[in-house]
């Protein structure tokens, strides 16, 4: 993220530091945490940020028109919705809202769909920070397989266009796929966007493999830690401090034996999400600087 500095500096001095808007709805925890740390990155970077904290309660029609006011100020280069809305609003509605080129977390449909067609556009974040893990470790993705599993608009399938795009041979699993291991088995690549706690074990994994964990799950019950770390003191401890414990969706063991590079939960995918969000609001703000 560091290299961002210099970028936002520049900016600052020739025409206004960059301006990051999130709306945050309800008070949903998983979500307050994922904004503080969104907050803090800008901070630390001097990109400003401001927070629109709407009640639990909010209207599709009352998000749509906090989204409008944001498209409309020019010092706001990019906007976050931050997902899951409360239930009752229309989300799909809400994130088509967003100003395409305000669309700092890439969920646009237009952004979707230059995606897809290989032209330029905001990438989504995690999917651009899983690209970008994989080039700066030197991992070669031409030829190779790459196996998805999980086909979310955020992660899942923006990731494996852009795996394609860099020439990979891409498969993508879900829940209706039949024998999950023996496809995860023919990857040189496997990206696991689940939401199940270490549920991709030694079955799973061929030797050599590169894996992307980019499952976030919290552990609430001291024998499920126990199991999946294996009665680990360090991990048993931080249970009992914490009355919790963050778990991707692969076994850390059996990939720790099976692997040739895998990147953790936590670490890896997470902080690498949020330097793509910078990135992104960063070009976008720069795009608006060359543009005036
Ligand atoms: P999601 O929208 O719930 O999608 C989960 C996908 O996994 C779905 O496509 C689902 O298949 C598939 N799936 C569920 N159970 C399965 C099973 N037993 N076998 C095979 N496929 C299965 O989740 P998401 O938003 O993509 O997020 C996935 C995980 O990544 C979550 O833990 C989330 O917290 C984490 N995440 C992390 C970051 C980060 O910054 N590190 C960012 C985003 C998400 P169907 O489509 O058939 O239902």
């Amino acid at each position: 993220m560091s290299e961002l500095k210099p970028r936002v500096a520049a900016l600052a001095a020739r025409f206004r530091p960059p301006g990051l808007a999130v709306v945050l709805a309800g008070n949903n925890p998983a979500s307050e945490i994922y904004v503080r740390n969104k907050v803090k990155a800008c901070q630390d970077l001097g990109i400003r940020s401001e927070t629109l904290t709407p009640p639990d309660s909010v209207s599709t029609g009352e998000l749509l028109g906090m989204v409008a006011q944001l498209n409309a100020r020019p010092e706001v280069d990019g906007i976050l919705v931050q997902l899951p809305l409360p239930r009752h609003v229309e989300t799909r509605r809400v994130v088509a809202a967003v100003a395409p080129d305000k669309d700092v977390d890439g969920l646009h449909p237009c952004n979707i769909g230059k995606l897809v067609a290989g032209l330029a556009g905001m990438r989504a974040c995690t999917p651009a920070g899983i690209l970008e893990l994989l080039k700066r470790h030197a991992i070669p993705i031409a030829g190779k397989r790459a196996v998805v599993v999980g086909r979310s608009d955020i992660v899942g399938k923006p990731v494996a266009f852009l795996l394609l795009h860099e020439h990979a041979t891409v498969t993508i699993c879900h829940s209706k796929t039949r024998d999950l291991a023996a496809v995860c088995r023919e990857a040189d690549i496997l990206v696991a966007a689940i939401g199940r706690a270490a549920m991709i074990t030694g079955e799973y994994l061929t030797p050599g493999v590169t894996v992307i964990d980019v499952g976030m799950n919290r552990i609430h019950d001291r024998g499920e830690v126990a199991r999946i770390f294996r009665d680990s003191p360090r991990k048993l401890a931080l249970f009992d401090k914490q009355g919790s414990v963050l778990v991707g969706d692969v076994d850390p063991f059996d990939v720790a034996e099976r692997a040739a590079a895998y990147s953790p939960v936590p670490g890896g995918v997470g902080p690498l999400t949020i330097a793509m969000l910078m990135a992104n609001t960063v070009a976008a703000a720069e795009r608006r600087a060359g543009a005036c």
